[in-house]
């Protein structure tokens, strides 16, 4: 594939996120004119998200949305605000949204959008002026039928209500299915919050089940202690997994006897950090990745496993909470010695899985009691997991490999039928 004049976008996870695509367009045979279009987002937006800060002050910030794709339907994909979001960075997340979509049978395409700033550091009132001026900058492109943000890092359930509210008074009425991931009160869904979570524990389980061999208690270290590495250690823990090992940005702790996980969870309540829990060893945040356990949870940011530490993993598993944890040079490390990788596209899709419910709810005014969205959401992912490990089998690739090749696969043949416009 030619270099494109396309530089805008270019960052190293974006890059990472392209050199996916152009590897399993090898291995697919994909046409390449679908490639091509495939290679970049359909559409980008920045935009200056002024707002007052509490001393009176009026900062500027940059924000972003892209979408990717919308073959199969709108498109969908989270917003985060972090100091490290930029345009490139957004389009690779988007891109792995369409992804994640397609392979888990959504219809949808991918999005992305986010702010750059230090949301840690600001209070309340900012972050609600930034989140509410930001969806006013970015309203001309989002819609039930258009684009559907969601929670993404740094981002929850208080900022979608304020979303949705803000979209709604520029409408005239309520619009629910504009986000996902609301408060059940206006609009929200039963099991949300834990989804993500739910999903990579699920997904751990069922490739400790089908690669065999772990014993009863297989090992865990968990990188990243926010809404996904939390949960997904909790129901870990529940199924009587030893969770071994937890950091987060500020501190990390060792147990090897294992770590009793809601007593870590009500200590991070209240001290905002896993750092100065007992019992345990204090850990050093890179070492997380090179410990001796079964399986490695990165559920933190990008770019985490490298090609200067793969080697160095002794996990038989990895799961990708977050996105795009591991490089693509580290990828092909741990595929060489034989780590199971279960990519963030399969393994941390139950978050949008559950969105999507959350959609489907609020379009059709009937909500679900939360076993059924857990069923659902049970039933969707291993279903996708089983896709995925046959395919991986009978193709000889890895499960990212595979995991593209689904996802990638159905969007193309959607892009084939549709045909060009015009
Ligand atoms: N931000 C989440 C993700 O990366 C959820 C997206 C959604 O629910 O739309 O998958």
């Amino acid at each position: 594939m030619s270099q494109h004049p396309m530089k805008e976008f270019y960052n190293e996870t974006f890059y990472m996120a392209q050199k996916q695509l152009d590897a399993v367009a090898e291995t697919m045979n994909l046409d390449a004119g679908v490639h091509e279009r495939l290679r970049f987002p359909r559409k980008s937006l920045i935009v200056s998200v002024p707002i007052k800060l509490d001393n009176g002050i009026t900062k500027l910030f940059m924000g972003y949305r892209v979408q990717h794709d919308q073959t199969l339907g709108p498109s969908k994909g989270g917003v985060r605000f972090h100091h490290d979001v930029q345009l490139g960075e957004v389009a690779a997340l988007a891109m792995w949204m369409t992804w994640k979509c397609s392979l888990l049978n959504l219809p949808y395409g991918g999005a992305k959008g986010g702010v750059c700033c230090f949301p840690e550091e600001m209070s309340e009132n900012e972050l609600e002026r930034l989140t509410r001026r930001y969806t006013t900058e970015i309203l001309s492109m989002i819609g039930p039928e258009k684009d559907i943000p969601a929670p993404d890092m740094y981002t929850n359930e208080k900022m979608m209500a304020w979303m949705m509210d803000t979209y709604s008074n520029f409408i005239g009425y309520a619009v629910p299915g504009v986000v996902t991931g609301k408060p059940v009160s206006v609009g929200g869904t039963l099991g949300r919050v834990e989804a993500t979570g739910r999903g990579v524990a699920l997904t751990a389980e069922l490739a400790v089940q089908k690669l065999g061999g772990f014993g009863d208690a297989p090992t865990v270290a968990v990188q990243g202690f926010g809404n996904v590495g939390s949960v997904t250690a909790k129901f870990l823990h529940q199924k009587g997994y030893k969770i071994v090992a937890v950091t987060d940005a500020k501190g990390g702790i060792y147990d090897p006897t294992g770590i009793d996980v809601p007593k870590l969870q009500a200590y991070v309540r209240e001290h905002g950090s896993v750092e100065g829990y007992h019992p345990g060893d204090e850990l050093d945040l890179k070492d997380i990745f090179e410990l001796d356990v079964d399986i490695l949870v990165p559920a933190a940011v990008a770019n985490c496993i490298t090609e200067s530490n793969a080697d160095r993993v002794k996990a038989k598993i990895v799961a990708e909470g977050a996105n795009g944890p591991v490089t693509t040079e580290a990828d092909r490390i741990l595929d060489a010695k034989g780590v199971y990788v279960i990519p963030g596209i399969l393994a941390n899709a139950g978050g949008v899985v559950v969105s999507y419910f959350e959609w489907v709810q609020d379009i059709q005014h009937l909500f679900w009691s939360e076993n059924e969205v857990t069923n659902k959401l049970t039933y969707l992912m291993t279903k996708a997991f089983d896709e995925v490990f046959h395919t991986a089998l009978e193709r000889k690739v890895s499960p990212r490999t595979a995991a593209m090749i689904i996802g990638v696969g159905r969007v193309a043949e959607a892009k084939k039928l549709r045909g060009l416009y015009p």
